[in-house]
Formats: C-alpha cells, structure tokens, sequence
C-alpha cells in the first residue's frame, strides 16, 4: 500500500497558464502540486511581447470573445499587481496606402468602448507634425491615432504567481520533468525526475492538468502515451533589443506593407523592443533563436517608420520563443487564433486530464477560471472564483500609486538611491521590505555582482522565488543581464552553485 499523498491536482509547466491554475486552484481549497522541468517561465512564458492588451490586431479576424476579454483583464491585472504591470499609450501613424483611416477609427471604437474601461485614457488623434512622438518618424506620418493597452513584465508574473500558490499551500518543484503519467484506476501516478540530480520520484493524484505550452502534444505523446495528437500550430516569434531609439514613454504600433504589425516599445529604460515576428516553426521548443531573415524584417520594418534607420549594428540582445496556438486550420500562422481551448477526457472510474492549449499572456487569469469549472466537474466544487480582486505579492498598494511607493521605500531605506529604489519596487513592490531586511546602508547588502545586483536580492530570489542559476537572476526575475559582463555573469554563477542545493526547500 502506497503511502504517500494524493493530491488533488498535478499541474504540469510553469509557464503563465500552469501557475496561474496552481494559484487559483490552491486558493479554492484544492490541494496541488506543479511541476515544470526548467526554470518558472522558461518556455513561452518569458518571451512575449509583454503587452497586456485586447489585441487590436485580433478584430480584424473577429476574434470578439477574446479581445473582449482581453480588455476587460487590463485593468483588473495592472490593479492586482501595479508593480509589475502598467498602463502604456500606443501611437499608432496612419500611412497612406495601408489599412484606411475610417477602419482603424473603427477597431479603436470598439477597443475604447467593449472592454470596460474605467482608468485607462480613451484613443485621441494626434497631429505628428506637433507632437513630440512625431519627432522620431520621417516626416511622411502625418496623423497618428494614440490608444491604451498595458505593459507587463511576463516573467516575473509567473514567479509571482507560483510564489503566491506556494504561500497558500501548493508544491511547486522547479527543474523537475514529467516523465510519465499513468492511469491508475481513479487516479494518476505521475513519475517526476529531478534534471539536476536525475533522481525519480512518484506523485499521486486525482487530477491532471497539462499545461506544458508548447511542449503540450509532446508531453500527451511522450508521457501520457497518446498517439497521433495534433492540437497546436507552434508559431516563433522574436524580438531584438536595440538601443534607445526615442525618448518619449510612448510606445508605437507599426503597420507593415504584409499586413503584419509590430511594436517599438521603450524597455528597461535605456532600450527600445522592437517585435514581432510570426512563422511557423517546426523545431523543439528549447532551441528557437532568431534568425537572420527575422532580424533583417525588423530592422527593415521599424526602418520604415524611424528617421534613424534600425542597423544590426545598433542590436545588443535578442529573444525568441513558440506560440502554442490552438490549431484551427488557418492557412497563415499570424491568422491562426489567439484564443485558448481546454479539453478533458477521463472521469467516470478514469482519472482525469485536462489540457490547456494557446492563450495569451493577458487572458491567464481567465483561462486559470474556465479551468478550474473544468476541474470542479470532476472534483466538485470547492470555492468561489477569487482572483479578481486579489493583489499578487508586491502587488498590494494602489494601481495609480507607484511613485507614492517608491517615496514610502525610500522612506525607509535613506540609502537607496531614486534608481534602486525604483528598480526594487517595480520588481519586488512591497516586497521589497523582505528583500531589504535591517539594511542601513548599500555595504549591508552584501557584494555587488554588478549593475547594482547586490548579495541580498540574488539570496532572496534564490529563496523566494526559485532562483537557480545566473540565468535565472539575470534574464528571467530580473534583467539586469542587459547590463552584465561576460566575467561578472561567470562570478554570479559561481556564487550561486554554493546557494542552489538550498534553494528549492527555501522557496517553499
Ligand atoms: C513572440 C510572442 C509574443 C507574445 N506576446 C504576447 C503579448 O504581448 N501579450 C500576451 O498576452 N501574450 C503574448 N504572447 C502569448 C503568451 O506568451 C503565451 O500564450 C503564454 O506565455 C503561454 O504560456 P504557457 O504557460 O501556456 O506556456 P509556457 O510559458 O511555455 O509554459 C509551459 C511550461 O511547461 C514546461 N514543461 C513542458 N514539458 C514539461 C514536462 N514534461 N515536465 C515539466 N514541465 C514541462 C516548460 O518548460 C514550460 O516552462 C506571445 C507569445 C509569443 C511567442
């Protein structure tokens, strides 16, 4: 007789969508454990474009549902986490020849008045000629539409929402691979292994939620033992990463003459974003990079609109990652849909699975509820939806009162200058207090690795939010990696081989 626990639910991926679950679920009273075989939001999770937006784009392919919903989470997100999520304008030029004025008026019509807005500004028309965001373009855009979305840093609201199910009860095991999921009767046995020791382990529980984004197919062909499943399109998308090319807080949306569109974003104070790009993609997941032929696009779209050309030469980081998108039999894969799909089997004696597929970063909260109906089908009910009105941690002061935070950690912490402090409050919000502790001054902090990534918050990420590896500290729950030397990378590595056989009892 197996003595170990049954959970209720096993969540398989630590991307947005299984956190997001793990949270909700966990919050209902279900106990859970997650599993993700690498790092929080080491898939798709950290490779967005960041926006937590309707979509405009979408309209055009009627995705109303979606881009409804979408909007309607804008600002429900920014007021549970202000620290990490905040409001943006979008200057979007009108160019001749491309998509008619009356229909752009039109989708932002529609985008100020089907999704609930309440503190968000409505779109207005600007003359390019004498608004500083005209500045930057060539002469030729001559009149812009300018609309609200919102910017989200998409890595740290995965942590954020694994650190927030962790503290109301879920395990949640990082580097920890799903090898095999088997049907027990009423239950499944889950065989997990840990990648950095190869030691095995198995779980028990009631429920199984597959939530493996692009690797959601793999996992049911490899681990589960489905044949021939064929759910998701996997559609690359990149970004490159060039300095400044503006210095207005706004961001610009580029129609191009494809039909596409991108973003130029202003990032990390000192960067412009510029993506994306959309192909399909018929690799594994973990080995998408950009290509040349990306990169040219990007360069040469955003040329189309910046009075300073975009050159390779300006480029100083890029990313890509793969869209799980919910197959539809699109023929091109920018049109294939954004919205997500669940989908159960099981139930009645069999245990059941239930798989998410597709989803936006800016729809997890809702995908997290319609899952849980799925879950509390087979498990019974067990509480009410909660996270609506349920700040993340650090999220817990006002939507329209960053600097009024930053003021209050300075307050407490003299020696920070304005710069740390806001860097510690749009990472860490009121958490930051935790990350400070007794400091008196910068020295207490302990040693800086550089670029002002002191002892104290690598110590605290690796105890709080699973922080393993360099990688982890630098490109994922911050990035700082942007400002980091070859040797000051190598020298944090180290550092943090001597704190990571602690870290994963620490995060719990
Ligand atoms: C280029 C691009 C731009 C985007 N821009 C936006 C945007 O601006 N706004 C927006 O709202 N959305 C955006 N999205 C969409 C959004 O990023 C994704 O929908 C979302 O991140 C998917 O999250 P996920 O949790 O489903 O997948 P993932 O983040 O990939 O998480 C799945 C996790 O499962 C883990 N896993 C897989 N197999 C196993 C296993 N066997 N055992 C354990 N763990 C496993 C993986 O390691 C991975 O971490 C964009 C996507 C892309 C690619």
């Amino acid at each position: 007789m197996d003595a170990s626990p049954i959970h209720d639910i096993f969540v398989i991926g630590g991307g947005i969508n299984g956190c997001g679950i793990a949270r909700d679920a966990v919050g209902r009273g279900f106990s859970v454990y997650l599993a993700e075989m690498n790092d929080l939001a080491s898939g798709t999770s950290s490779g967005s474009t960041k926006l937590i937006h309707g979509g405009l784009r979408y309209l055009e392919f009627y995705e109303f549902r979606l881009v409804r919903e979408a909007l309607m989470e804008r600002e429900v997100l920014w007021k549970n986490a202000p620290h990490i999520i905040w409001p943006m304008r979008f200057v979007l030029p009108y160019a001749k020849g491309l998509r008619p004025a009356w229909l752009i008026r039109l989708g932002l019509f529609l985008y100020d008045h089907i999704g609930g807005r309440k503190l968000l500004p409505a779109t207005k028309t600007l003359d390019m000629a004498s608004d500083p965001a005209g500045k930057p373009l060539k002469p030729l855009f001559r009149k812009a539409f300018e609309y609200s979305d919102g910017w989200v840093n998409d890595a740290r609201l995965v942590a954020l929402n694994a650190r927030d199910a962790a503290d109301r009860g879920a395990i949640v095991r990082t580097r920890t691979k799903v090898v095999s999921a088997r049907r027990d009767g009423a239950l499944w046995t889950v065989k997990v292994q840990n990648v950095l020791t190869g030691e095995t382990e198995e779980v028990r529980a009631r429920l199984l939620v597959n939530a493996a984004g692009p690797w959601v197919d793999h996992v049911l062909q490899t681990a589960v033992g489905q044949n021939e499943v064929h759910n998701v399109r996997l559609v690359q998308g990149s970004h490159i990463v060039v300095s400044k090319k503006f210095d207005d807080p706004r961001a610009y949306f580029f129609q191009n003459k494809d039909g596409r569109i991108i973003f130029a974003i202003p990032y990390e104070e000192e960067f412009t974003l510029i993506g994306t790009t959309d192909r399909d993609y018929p690799g594994d997941p973990h080995e998408v990079k950009i290509s040349d032929a990306e990169i040219d696009y990007l360069c040469a779209a955003a040329s189309e609109y910046f009075a300073q050309p975009v050159k390779r030469s300006d480029i100083v980081w890029t990313y890509s990652a793969v869209r799980p998108l919910y197959d539809d039999g699109a023929s091109k894969a920018q049109e294939a849909t954004r919205d997500y799909v669940l989908k159960a089997d099981g139930g009645e004696g069999a245990a059941p699975l239930v798989n998410a597929f597709g989803g936006k970063i800016t729809t997890f909260r809702r995908l997290a509820e319609s899952m849980l109906e799925k879950i509390e089908g087979f498990l019974g009910k067990r509480g009410k939806p909660w996270t609506h009105d349920a700040p993340l941690p650090g999220g817990d002061f006002p939507a329209t009162g960053f600097d009024a935070q930053v003021a209050r950690l300075k307050s407490t912490y003299p020696f920070l200058d304005q710069r740390l402090a806001r860097r510690f409050t749009r990472l860490y919000g009121t958490r930051a207090e935790k990350l400070l502790g007794l400091a008196k001054s910068n020295a207490d902090l302990g040693r800086n690795f550089g670029a002002d990534v002191f002892e104290a918050e690598v110590r605290y990420l690796a105890e709080n939010e699973w922080a393993v590896t360099a990688e982890d500290v630098l490109w994922r729950r911050t990035k700082r990696g942007l400002h980091f030397s070859r040797e000051q990378t190598a020298a944090l590595e180290e550092f943090m081989r001597g704190l990571s056989s602690r870290h994963v009892a620490a995060a719990e």
